[in-house]
């Protein structure tokens, strides 16, 4: 994988029974096949910032997330690659308490260890105020002088990255559906969609503060909307049902699909197929943002509540 290179992820084709009916068209763009291990989008969302702290001759990248977050992943495999040292501010400081413990039970953080990412692990409330300068400022004593990005990854040179997901071959689609977590996948595309072309955003979390940063880092208002029906609780939850769904999906496709955002996604298309909601003969391009990396933590989760339940 090359941080200086133009992807273009194929677009393949979804064939599945409920889709003949009224001719519809469903392409899924396999961004997931970018790495095994750097999420799709991630990689999109880090290209521009590695050539950014590149220019500023910084050595070292700082970032935050969750214990599971495939961008925390994606920035320690990026570099690795690119020889930046990674530091990861991990929220949730009783992971520190044993740490050989959350390795051994945490696949993405014991990948990210792996590739040589540093961690600190830090109360809720100090990961809550991790913007503040006062942390900063430890942050800074501590480390030396780092290229910070933020949680999740997005920022302007993010939005930049994603908005060459899209190519001129898409612009036969007459809607892109793509998932949404904090809004910088979404407003690459919005940006780089064609007029004719209608947006759909899946947000995996609920709340209603997405559309305002959407707004904020995008530069179109017009073409887009988020679906806020297919959260399935909130971030990280879900039920049997999608589980049983992302199962049978890539029985019947053979294409992966994550439990956080891409699974999700998935079954709120095909559920607003079924019940008409896109015209006849619609051509739908979805964007498959990876996030396979976090299925091995996820059924590790599963299985201690539910022991007959695993994602296949
Ligand atoms: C991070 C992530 C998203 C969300 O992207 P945002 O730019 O934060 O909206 C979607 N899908 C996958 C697989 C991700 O890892």
């Amino acid at each position: 994988m090359n941080f200086n290179s133009q992807i273009q992820s194929k677009n393949q084709h979804i064939v599945l029974p409920e889709l003949e009916a009224n001719n519809y068209q469903l392409f899924i763009k396999r961004e997931d096949q970018i790495h095994p291990l750097v999420s799709g989008n991630k990689f999109r969302k880090l290209k521009y910032n590695l050539q950014k702290a590149i220019e500023q001759k910084k050595t070292t990248l700082l970032t935050f997330g969750g214990a599971f977050s495939n961008h925390i992943l994606a920035t320690a495999v990026a570099g690795e690659l690119t020889g930046f040292k990674t530091i990861g501010i991990i929220r949730g400081d009783e992971l520190g308490n044993n740490i050989e413990k959350t390795l051994a039970t945490n696949s993405t953080l014991r990948n990210a260890s792996e590739r040589g990412m540093q961690f600190e692990f830090v109360t809720r409330e100090t990961y809550r105020n991790k913007t503040s300068i006062e942390f900063t400022e430890i942050l800074q004593k501590k480390y030396g002088d780092f290229y910070s990005i933020p949680e999740g990854g997005t920022n302007s040179l993010a939005v930049k990255g994603c908005e060459e997901i899209l190519s001129t071959e898409d612009h036969q689609f007459d809607y892109i559906c793509v998932c949404v977590g904090t809004g910088g996948t979404i407003s690459g595309i919005i940006n780089s969609a064609k007029a004719h072309q209608k947006v759909l955003g899946f947000p995996a979390l609920k709340g209603n503060f997405l559309e305002n940063d959407i707004l904020n880092i995008s530069n179109k208002n017009n073409n887009w909307e988020l679906i806020k029906d297919y959260h399935f609780g909130g971030y990280g939850k879900y039920n049997k049902e999608l589980i049983h769904y992302i199962n049978q999906f890539k029985k019947d496709t053979k294409i992966p699909l994550d439990p956080i955002y891409t699974g999700k996604m998935m079954f709120g298309i095909l559920d607003m197929i079924k019940k008409n909601t896109f015209p006849k003969g619609s051509k739908i391009l979805i964007i498959h943002s990876g996030g396979l990396q976090g299925i091995e933590g996820f059924n590790h989760r599963l299985k201690s509540k539910f022991s007959d339940l695993k994602i296949l």
